[in-house]
């Protein structure tokens, strides 16, 4: 059997592990990253890029279906447009594809060893890796597990035939002409939203009584007005119990408690995703959980010294950006630096039509905890900016401390605001007052300035509502 040692050994190449193997590799450890998928993990390969580029294409197509029907701004006409999905998910594996590779090279780039096969803990130092070209063992001074997550399955609606998780729902060749989504969260509105836009006939089932429920209902109201505007059923309140009859029908406990069937060719089941923490060996090793999670410190060290465990493995929010500020932190703590975890503003941003943007303390998180705020809201119906792009629904929300105007939390919804996510977080991790987001000059005209004016309505001095 192959033997390697190094200082740092990271299990799963996903946006928390293979961000921890490139800041090790630059900062100079001896570096190995197993994974038996392409470099990416989950996010890459059949998440957040994936997905967004299915939701941009199915925009595109249904503004130029909306144009063809003499829906967008008056004096622009155009053809019906055609759709060629299996196309679509062409040029979306070719953007796959591309970062995939970039991810490759960037492991070169900082020295870092990429071991592709399925790694099995045999102690906290050592693993199997079991590939294609055989088995290694790996030893490692320090090693992180960053495993990820996956879709949970229900018991009535196993995966498999017409049942699909999000992974196979980005691969469809066709959109179905009848979808049926169970779950309202994240990836069920998300992706709802983008086969509604692609012409299927699109039903939510939601257990809970709003979809979103992770939103407050203002932030949620435009999302369900436009998911109105393009035809979408959806059930809050509904239990999906599984198929029946002949043609396989989701059978839909509503609200109300009455049967219900709904006719669909597909039915894609999108209620939250599960740490992956069987399979890898943990029983080897002396790991503490947190639920379903692996317990961890605010440097992410488990209970066993020199083992780490970061993402979706490690807790919530199952975001992207906390796996890799992660990544990055373990990388540097196992180099010597000094770190810990800060999660007070790590944005999330739903991509739903329109976005969702919120970082930090809603107004009722703030109130939760007993903080008196001051809140300022901006609508877009107010700004110029979102007249001329001829999306009016949405606001921005800005949430403070009474006593000293420090910014606690900030929320929008609307067209594009996933951008001004940026400027939401450094406004947090910066500690800013509403002073300082009101004495900012934004340029003109732009959606950006509906954050100025909103902390301006928090100081009371609102110039443009
Ligand atoms: P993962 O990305 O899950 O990577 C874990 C890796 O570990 C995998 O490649 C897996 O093969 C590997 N692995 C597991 N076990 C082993 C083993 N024993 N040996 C070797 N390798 C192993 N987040 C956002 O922030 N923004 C979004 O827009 C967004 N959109 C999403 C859309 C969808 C459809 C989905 C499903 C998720 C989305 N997410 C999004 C969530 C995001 O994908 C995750 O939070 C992120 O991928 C977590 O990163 P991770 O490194 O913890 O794990
Ligand atoms: P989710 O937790 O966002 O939503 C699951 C939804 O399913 C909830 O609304 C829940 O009430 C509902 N539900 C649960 N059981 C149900 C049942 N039996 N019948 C009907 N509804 C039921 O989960 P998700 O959409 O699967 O996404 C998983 C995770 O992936 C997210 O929590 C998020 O962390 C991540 N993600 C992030 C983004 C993003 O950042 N834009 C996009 C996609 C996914």
């Amino acid at each position: 059997m192959n033997e390697i040692t190094c200082q740092f050994l990271v299990i799963g190449a996903g946006p928390g592990g293979y961000v921890a193997a490139i800041r090790a590799g630059q900062l100079g450890l001896d570096t190995v990253v197993v994974d038996d998928r392409k470099p990416g993990g989950t996010c890459l390969n059949i998440g957040c890029i994936p997905s967004k580029a299915l939701i941009h294409a199915a925009d595109e197509y249904f503004l130029m279906k909306e144009a063809a029907a003499a829906r967008a701004i008056p004096g622009i006409t155009a053809g019906a447009p055609g759709l060629d999905w299996a196309q679509v998910i062409g040029w979306k594996d070719g953007i796959v594809n591309r970062l995939n590779n970039g991810v490759t090279g960037l492991f070169k780039k900082s020295r870092v060893k990429l071991v592709e096969g399925r790694a099995r803990f045999l102690d906290g130092k050592t693993v199997i890796v079991s590939g294609e070209t055989g088995e290694q063992r790996i030893t490692a001074e320090t090693v992180v597990i960053a495993t990820g997550s996956e879709p949970v399955e229900l018991k009535a609606l196993p995966f498999g035939g017409k049942v699909v998780s999000s992974a196979e729902a980005l691969s469809l060749q066709a959109p179905p002409e009848r979808l049926a989504v169970v779950g309202g969260g994240y990836i069920g509105v998300e992706l709802g939203t983008a086969f509604a836009k692609a012409g299927s006939v699109v039903t939510i089932v939601e257990a809970a009584g709003e979809i979103l429920p992770l939103y407050d209902a203002d932030l949620v109201k435009p999302v369900r007005q436009r998911l109105a505007h393009l035809g979408v059923t959806v059930m809050t309140g509904a239990k999906a119990q599984g198929l029946a009859g002949e043609d396989g029908d989701l059978l839909v406990e509503t609200a109300e408690g009455e049967e219900r069937r709904i006719p669909c060719d597909t039915v894609l089941v999108t209620v939250g995703r599960r740490p992956v923490t069987e399979g890898w060996g943990r029983e080897e090793l002396v790991l503490d959980m947190d639920g379903a999670f692996v317990r961890t410190d605010e440097t992410r060290r488990t209970a066993m010294r020199g083992v780490y465990a970061i993402g979706d493995v490690a807790g919530e929010p199952m975001l992207a950006h906390k796996a890799m500020a992660e990544g990055e932190m373990v990388a540097e703590i196992a180099a010597g630096h000094r770190r810990v975890f800060d999660h007070r503003a790590i944005p999330a941003v739903c991509f739903t039509d329109p976005e969702i943007v919120s970082v930090g303390l809603s107004p009722t998180d703030a109130r939760a905890a007993g903080i008196e705020t001051t809140v300022g809201r901006f609508p877009f119906a107010a700004s110029g900016r979102a007249m001329s792009l001829g999306r009016e629904d949405g606001f921005v929300r800005v949430v403070a401390r009474a006593d000293n105007h420090l910014v606690l939390g900030i929320q929008a919804v609307g067209a594009g605001v996933s951008e001004l996510s940026a400027a939401f977080s450094l406004a947090l991790e910066m500690g800013a007052c509403l002073e300082d987001i009101a004495g900012t000059i934004h340029a003109h005209p732009t959606l950006g300035e509906s954050f100025q004016e909103a902390a301006l309505g928090a100081l009371g001095k609102a110039l443009h509502v």
